[in-house]
């Protein structure tokens, strides 16, 4: 089973992990890191295939996939 771990003081709340996984795993949650930022989390956990195109998607190395 895949999943994802978000490195919350990395994360811009950018977006694009969000619009490019393929099965909407991922979306912007309340949590606010330290610099100001919306950090992304996991609402669908279950539906993670491990493809690790957030990863690749993410500019500030903000997510790890484990599979
Ligand atoms: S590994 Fe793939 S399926 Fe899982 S959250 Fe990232 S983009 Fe979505
Ligand atoms: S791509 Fe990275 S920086 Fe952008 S919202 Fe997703 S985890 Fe945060």
């Amino acid at each position: 089973m895949a999943k994802v771990v978000i490195v919350a003081e990395r994360c811009k709340s950018c977006g694009y992990c969000v619009k490019f996984c393929p099965n909407q795993v991922l979306a912007i949650g309340k949590q606010v890191n330290s610099k100001g930022y919306e950090v992304v989390e996991s609402v669908k956990p279950e539906e993670c295939t491990g493809c690790t195109i957030c990863g690749q998607m993410c500019p500030d190395g903000a997510i790890d996939v484990y599979r």
